[in-house]
């Protein structure tokens, strides 16, 4: 049996059943899966542009699963936002990002990944300002990635609450830019440092003009609010030389590196080739 459209209901197939109690199963493991340290964070490589420099990671989060084994983040954030866990998660995030960046040079950024649902939290500016006094952090070795989602909810409060993060210091990225609900007048908001590119455009790019054309207009705006622009996504020696002659800053992708371990990203740091 075949699920109906919206507002058609129906009745229950036994495969949504067992999705249903998929998901269940899912959520208490979820529950658990803190206590059991079974989260770990993976750092990805940012290089200048310019000179293919390392200026920084992005912390992207991994849940192994005893049984599952690896399960995406974009399979269990979602479940950890409607379930309220992502509170906890989150401050789990902030702290284990905050302890990698102290381990690693100033000239090393560190950006982690905000739920449109943790902005909501008046108490975030203070958790974010505890861990950097904790890790003795200067507040711009820090940045976190939120993307348009934010401003669907509780706008103003989000946008007070970005303003605040602004505040201490820290960098605010718009992430997957041109993806959402765009978004010009996002832009004029004042808490963004950076527009993060999303890996569609980039790789588009390469056989479409007019996805060339757009992101050519999103950097000169991101320059006119003198923001950084970030391109993701990039695999390509072609997508590289692409982005870095359309002006973007900085460049991400599996070109220059995969989400590693926190051990093999400091070896990075470090200069220590590995394979
Ligand atoms: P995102 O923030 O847009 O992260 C970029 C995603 O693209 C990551 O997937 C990364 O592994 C992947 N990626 C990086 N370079 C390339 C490339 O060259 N080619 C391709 N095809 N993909 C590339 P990942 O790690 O599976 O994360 C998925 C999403 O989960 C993230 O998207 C982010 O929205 C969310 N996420 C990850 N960690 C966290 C976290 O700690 N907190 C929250 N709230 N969300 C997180
Ligand atoms: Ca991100
Ligand atoms: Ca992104
Ligand atoms: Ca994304």
């Amino acid at each position: 049996a075949k699920a109906q459209g919206r507002g058609t209901c129906c009745y229950f197939s036994a495969d949504m059943q067992n999705e249903a109690e998929d998901r269940l199963r899912l959520e208490q493991d979820l529950r658990q899966a803190l206590t059991l340290k079974q989260f770990r964070l993976d750092y990805q490589p940012l290089v200048s542009a310019a000179d293919q420099s390392l200026v920084g990671f992005e912390a992207l989060i991994r849940w192994h699963h005893p049984t599952r084994g690896m399960v995406s983040p974009a399979e269990f954030i979602p479940l950890a936002e409607e379930t309220g866990l992502i509170m906890q998660l989150g401050d789990w995030v902030i702290e284990e990002a905050c302890r990698a960046a102290a381990v690693w040079p100033d000239f090393i950024s560190v950006a982690l990944n905000l739920s449109a649902r943790q902005l909501i939290l008046p108490a975030l500016p203070n958790t974010v300002s505890e861990a950097l006094a904790r890790y003795k952090l200067k507040a711009n070795r820090l940045e976190l990635e939120v993307t348009e989602s934010v401003f669907l909810g509780d706008s103003e409060g989000s946008l007070d609450v970005l303003k605040r993060l602004r505040a201490l210091g820290v960098g605010i990225a718009l992430d997957d830019f041109g993806t959402g609900y765009s978004s010009l007048g996002y832009l004029n908001k004042a808490v963004f440092h950076k527009l993060k590119i999303d890996g569609s455009f980039v790789r588009e790019a390469a056989n479409n003009r007019e996805t060339v054309a757009i992101i050519q207009s999103i950097v000169s705006l991101a320059k006119s609010f003198r923001m950084t622009v970030t391109a993701e996504g990039v695999e390509t020696a072609d997508d590289f030389t692409r982005m870095r002659d359309l002006g973007v800053h900085q460049i991400q992708g599996y070109l220059f590196g995969r989400p590693m371990s926190f051990e093999r990203a400091t070896d990075l740091v470090h200069g220590v080739q590995t394979k």
